[in-house]
């Protein structure tokens, strides 16, 4: 988990592997991996969200969530 955000994916939503090779590449800085047709958070780049929001907008199952842990 990274130390500032925490970017979630909820492999049940996460069905087709077709949709998640398109919103898990979107990423400009590299939050995610595909392998075997699921996606994972890369968890060392996880500080590096910059909020830009292209995976939730790419992603139509909703299986992304972002979550800021500081205020
Ligand atoms: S919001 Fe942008 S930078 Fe953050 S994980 Fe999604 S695509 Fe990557």
């Amino acid at each position: 988990m990274g130390e500032f955000i925490r970017v979630h994916i909820d492999q049940e939503k996460c069905k087709s592997p077709d949709e998640v090779k398109a919103w898990a590449s979107v990423c400009p800085v590299g939050i995610f991996k595909v392998h075997d047709g699921k996606a994972y958070v890369v968890e060392e780049n996880e500080d590096e969200c910059t909020f830009c929001g292209l995976c939730l907008q790419v992603c139509r199952s909703g299986a992304v969530t972002i979550e800021k842990l500081y205020e």
